[in-house]
């Protein structure tokens, strides 16, 4: 069913560039805060320039559906309600546990292959930032890399993460053999969660991506994952809203629920050649910490726009060091506004 909208507004082929703004102001203009616009386009660039335009508007897109004549996606005039929206800075926590891969996408975010340098965080720092994150209302740990479960002693990281937080780990999930299929049998089945990457529903665009064979070995592994009983959620990476459609259809007749799924665009950074152009401004920050310091956020995250500190303890004041450049985001962001207005 599609959802609902409260003004309905068909653009044809008409694009950012081409005229469709003003029509999408005057809907906006005829609304209340609240309101759903939907908007439907033949046009498949529509749907990144939306996306970005949504963010810098503070107006939020809450649904796309791609039919046979095109894209209808609906947004809400306003930002989200403060439920959905309630993820303060901090809440999140991202470990970058290690750079080096079995893989090497070709849109890989931080560069990652089997050649690129490890660059541990190390067992002993993510116990102290565990132990710091656990003073500091912490609410989900992420760990990713990289490939995590390169490493050998990814069981007692994770663990040492699910002491303090419900931890996800990312995954391609191709490794799960040997003494790796015994630390994913040792990991807690209530605190850890497996998000192993899949990206299509057939093997031809992840291996075209990922490699030939990977997507049968992903698919092993989240097969193998489940009949151990780890909780797994399923994550791809598209590059049209047509990929993703096809995806979320694989997902429903799989049955997979919705709190298990993951569905994104490729971004512009890394060995990406094209994909979704995110600036540090586009970004709500998800406190990210690598070897190297504290980002803005894991996408990027060893690109130096992203990077706030080479400090990452006392971990109270890396959070600290965030939450400003955040608001020296926002202070700049009102300013360019006035700039704006004025001219
Ligand atoms: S996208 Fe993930 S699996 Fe692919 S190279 Fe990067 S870290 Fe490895």
């Amino acid at each position: 069913m599609p959802t609902r909208a409260d003004i309905e507004l068909d653009v044809g082929g008409k694009t950012f560039a081409s005229g469709l703004l003003p029509e999408l102001i005057a809907a906006l203009r005829r609304s209340r805060p609240g309101d759903l616009v939907a908007v439907s386009s033949s046009s498949p660039n529509v749907g990144p320039e939306l996306e970005t335009w949504c963010r810098f508007t503070r107006n939020t897109l809450v649904d796309t559906s791609v039919g046979s004549n095109g894209t209808r996606w609906v947004l809400r005039c306003g930002e989200a309600p403060a439920s959905e929206a309630a993820r303060p800075v901090g809440s999140r926590l991202w470990l970058y546990t290690n750079f080096d891969c079995n893989l090497r996408c070709d849109y890989c975010c931080v560069r990652s292959s089997p050649k690129a340098p490890r660059r541990a965080l190390g067992l002993d720092r993510v116990e102290r930032i565990a132990r710091e994150a656990a003073e500091l209302d912490v609410h989900e740990i992420f760990v990713t890399g990289g490939e995590p479960f390169l490493l050998k002693d990814i069981g007692q990281i994770l663990s040492a993460c699910a002491e303090t937080a419900p931890t996800t780990v990312l995954t391609n999930g191709m490794l799960f053999a040997g003494r790796r299929l015994e630390t994913l049998r040792s990991l807690s089945r209530e605190r850890i969660t497996l998000q192993i990457s899949l990206d299509s529903p057939t093997p031809e665009r992840h291996d075209r991506h990922r490699g030939a064979g990977s997507w049968m070995r992903a698919w092993q592994g989240i097969e193998r994952a489940r009949a151990e009983g780890c909780r797994v959620r399923l994550a791809a990476t598209v590059s049209t809203d047509e990929e993703a459609e096809e995806f979320r259809l694989f997902l429903d007749a799989q049955s997979i629920a919705e709190e298990n799924r993951v569905i994104r665009r490729i971004v512009l950074r890394g060995f990406a050649e094209q994909g979704l152009a995110l600036a540090r401004a586009d970004l709500v920050p998800e406190v990210t910490i690598t070897a190297e310091g504290v980002c803005w956020h894991p996408v990027g995250a060893e690109d130096s726009d992203l990077l706030v500190t080479r400090d990452i303890f006392p971990l109270a004041e890396a959070f600290a060091a965030v939450r400003r450049a955040f608001e020296h985001e926002g202070e700049h962001r009102r300013r360019l506004a006035t700039i704006f207005n004025c001219a």
